[in-house]
């Protein structure tokens, strides 16, 4: 889950990260009335779950409340990379000295936090990453320790040269590592952490992705969740307990097991498709599972062919094949299904099928086939 840059200023603040005052609107007249209480020139910064915002036109400078005001009127209700914007951060205009990068991700090949710096901040760090390579400096944290300050200063002393700075960027740096800790973020970033004209350094802009399975947990952080920023289907999948990931293509994967999922997506590509989601039905497929699936599925106008790839272990094929038959009924859509089950209850399953007219076979090379045949004869 993202969290938006006002949250995770809010979040880095408490944390005693040094970031400048500010507020959220969602209209121009709000606006105004926030940069007039901070009495001096303000930016004004789109509100969505994207980067590049500055480029995209989404950040903008004011000098007074009014340009303030007319400013938000152009930000609010834009759209970036897709996103339409709803809610806009008015803060003080920093004087910025320097942008550099401080950021810390869940690094799966060394299995470890890794902080990551870079002098070249304010950027794209994905871009600097690709063409000034020695320009990021990286840290494996070792969870049993944390990051200890001798580390933190290490990496601060290649953003900042100067001891008084590099000592403010090291206390951030441990800071951000409590934040991830107790937000269970898999990435925390300030982009740019600046330096300001009389030599402070703040966090300018933050990023906090959390872990979808710590929100459980901390329903405090689940609580600023934004819905009105989610795919329409994602949300509705999240609701029915379903894990679904929106993908470009056109034939509909309805799988039960994240392996099988990724192994199915594999194959659909493999044989000249592309498929349409990543969904995991789960284990237990109670019908009602199956039903909520192909209506999130059959809502997406991409979709040209379904295909149902079950291996029944706790998942009882039967169960899989009533809830096909019941949404089909319920649903009332045309697109053609394919389906491959095997397992746990399989004949029971071919039965209920065939008398409702359906083919199935337990053949997955040969399902998935047809799944990408069918779709590309739609197409
Ligand atoms: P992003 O493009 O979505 O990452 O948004 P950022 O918050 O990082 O803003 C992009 C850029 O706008 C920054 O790198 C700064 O150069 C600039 N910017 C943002 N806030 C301020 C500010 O308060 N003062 C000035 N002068 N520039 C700002
Ligand atoms: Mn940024």
């Amino acid at each position: 889950m993202n969290l938006h840059e006002y949250q995770a200023r809010h979040i880095l603040k408490t944390a005693g990260i040094p970031v400048p005052d500010g507020d959220v609107a969602s209209s121009p007249a709000e606006v105004e009335a926030i940069a007039r209480r901070l009495g001096k020139g303000v930016v004004v910064k789109a509100q969505v779950h994207t980067g590049g915002r500055g480029k995209a036109g989404g950040v903008k400078l004011a000098k007074d409340p009014a340009e303030a005001q007319s400013v938000a009127g152009r930000i609010l209700g834009m759209q970036i990379k897709g996103l339409t914007v709803h809610k806009v951060l008015v803060a003080p205009a920093a004087d910025i000295a320097s942008e550099s990068y401080a950021g810390i991700i869940v690094d799966r090949s060394s299995q470890r936090p890794v902080v990551m710096v870079s002098p070249a901040g304010g950027v794209d760090i994905e871009e600097v990453v690709a063409k000034t390579p020695e320009k990021i400096f990286r840290h494996a944290i070792d969870p049993r320790f944390g990051l200890l300050p001798h580390q933190a200063m290490g990496l601060a002393l290649k953003l900042y040269p100067g001891v008084e700075q590099a000592r403010k960027a090291a206390d951030i740096l441990q800071r951000l590592y409590q934040v991830m800790l107790s937000t269970g973020a898999s990435l925390v970033e300030i982009n740019p952490l600046i330096t300001t004209l009389d030599g402070g350094v703040e966090a300018l802009d933050a990023k906090i992705v959390v872990d979808d399975n710590e929100l459980d947990r901390r329903p405090e952080i689940a609580a600023l969740r934004d819905a009105s920023d989610e795919a329409d289907s994602e949300r509705r999948a999240r609701e029915a307990n379903l894990t679904f990931i929106k993908l470009e293509g056109d034939v509909a994967c309805c799988v039960n097991g994240a392996g099988l999922a990724m192994a199915t997506m594999d194959l659909v590509k493999f044989y000249g498709g592309q498929p349409a989601n990543f969904l995991d039905i789960g284990g237990s497929s109670n019908p009602q599972k199956v039903v909520d699936a192909l209506s999130i599925i059959t809502a997406d106008p991409n979709v040209k062919s379904i295909l149902f790839n079950i291996f029944g272990g706790i998942t009882r094929c039967d169960d899989v094949a009533n809830g096909i038959v019941t949404a089909t009924k319920q649903l009332k859509f045309s697109l053609p299904i394919v389906i491959r089950l095997t397992g746990t209850n399989e004949k029971e399953a071919m039965e209920i099928l065939t008398a409702n007219g359906f083919n199935a076979g337990t053949d997955m090379d040969e399902a998935v086939k047809q799944a990408v045949a069918l779709a590309k004869q739609a197409a």
